[in-house]
């Protein structure tokens, strides 16, 4: 039954629950088999480095799972300033990555020409593609961001479930975040998206459609997360995600959605020490390591004890050489547009 369902080309949904269903030791092999060598024949060995800067944890809006949330008035907030952040962006391209995440709570803070202005200036100075992660912003916005040269963004949808959507996000729509990213791929970013698996009330088939909805939106990117509770959220209490499972989702992901880029979470190399190699063998073909200088980064506490390092280079490094795979050189654009 599974065997049949991994040699179909296009997976409907209820073989994609079926997948995500497994139990048997078997098959779960098999699965992983299958999510690996597809991840080979499209991207190979390498691995695509993405160089983070996490450059304010201000956010306007109050995600039920996020530490970061408005309401947690226990965070100390923080804001890198340009000069700072540019010097964070030296520092990963220093390494050899060659994309840039600017990431950030939603800041209005940051106005349209700040961003547009940081941008420009990153571009001006390396050969490094640009990923924004701001979350939602204005329309104009993400224009005048590509105009500027911004290459990609990356907003998770979260759950595909428009229920839980407006739970967790009291009272927003599923269908407003869908636009967002819509709007961002007319515009010609490529677009990142995801989910949280593990939310309180999630189903299997809830996330059969997380990984449906990215196919139907056509995602270059697509990251599948764990949750984590965070302290002074109204999530603190509920239990993490299971590793196993977040790999098994990782897997059919790769088997669905084929030539999309897919990363090891920060989340789950937080969880599981050896997160980053269990997920290179789930289908995974990028790596985020963290460049945020660390006394900002301790405060981009989305959920405790984010996995972080001084550099993150040489653990990466081993770990690549163990796992077989090697360092991409180019700026990993997707494999759609190529
Ligand atoms: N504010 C932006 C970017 C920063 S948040 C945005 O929301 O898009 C980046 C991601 O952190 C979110 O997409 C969410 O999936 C993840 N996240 C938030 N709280 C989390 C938690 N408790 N455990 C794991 N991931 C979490
Ligand atoms: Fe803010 Fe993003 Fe956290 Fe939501 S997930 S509270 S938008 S930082």
């Amino acid at each position: 039954m599974i065997q049949k369902i991994l040699n179909k080309k296009i997976l409907r949904r209820e073989e994609i629950i079926t997948l995500l269903q497994a139990e048997d030791k078997n098959d779960i092999h098999a699965i992983f088999q299958k999510a690996d060598e597809i991840r080979k024949k499209y991207f190979g060995d390498e691995v695509h480095l993405r160089g983070i800067i996490e450059f304010s944890n201000n956010c306007e809006q109050n995600c039920l799972y996020c530490g970061l949330r408005k309401f947690n008035r226990a965070l100390s907030r923080y804001r890198m300033n340009e000069t700072e952040i540019l010097q964070t962006a030296k520092k990963i391209c220093d390494t050899g990555i060659k994309t840039i995440v600017l990431q950030s709570g939603e800041d209005f803070n940051f106005s349209g020409e700040d961003i547009y202005r940081i941008i420009k200036s990153i571009k001006s100075e390396f050969d490094a593609a640009i990923t924004l992660s701001l979350g939602e912003r204005d329309f104009e916005d993400y224009k005048i961001w590509k105009e500027a040269g911004a290459d990609r963004y990356l907003l998770k949808h979260e759950t595909a479930n428009a229920k839980l959507y407006e739970t967790y996000h009291f009272g927003q729509k599923l269908y407003d975040r869908v636009g967002h990213l819509n709007y961002l791929k007319s515009l010609g970013y490529q677009i990142g998206s995801g989910n949280l698996i593990g939310l309180p009330h999630q189903t299997i088939e809830d996330i059969a459609d997380d990984i449906i909805l990215c196919r139907d939106l056509d995602v270059d990117m697509a990251s599948f997360s764990p949750f984590i509770p965070s302290p002074n959220t109204p999530y603190k209490k509920q239990k993490p995600a299971d590793v196993n499972s977040v790999l098994k989702v990782m897997a059919v992901a790769r088997i669905v959605l084929k030539n999309v880029h897919i990363p090891v979470t920060t989340a789950l190399a937080t969880i599981d020490l050896n997160g980053r190699e269990k997920g290179l063998a789930a289908g995974a073909n990028v790596i985020m390591p963290n460049f945020t200088p660390a006394f900002y980064s301790d405060k981009y506490s989305i959920y405790p004890n984010k996995k972080s390092d001084v550099d993150p280079m040489p653990a990466l490094r081993s770990i690549l050489l163990a796992a077989g795979r090697n360092m991409a050189e180019g700026q990993g654009h997707s494999l759609k547009i190529i």
